[in-house]
């Protein structure tokens, strides 16, 4: 089960094989973050989003 680059928690796979939550990319990066669904409404700006990831 993938985990959330945030807070680690696991993140819930929904039917057809969708993820709750989001992918980030950091500009410049081809490697892809993980982030649930909670982090996504905490942090509700892309950027915020990368910050948090560093
Ligand atoms: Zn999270």
């Amino acid at each position: 089960m993938p985990k959330c680059t945030i807070c680690s928690s696991k993140i819930q796979e929904v039917f057809l094989e969708k993820l709750k939550g989001t992918i980030v990319r950091k500009p410049g990066s081809s490697k892809q973050y993980q982030v649930c669904f909670e982090c996504q409404k905490k942090f509700k700006t892309k950027e915020e989003l990368i910050e948090k990831i560093k």
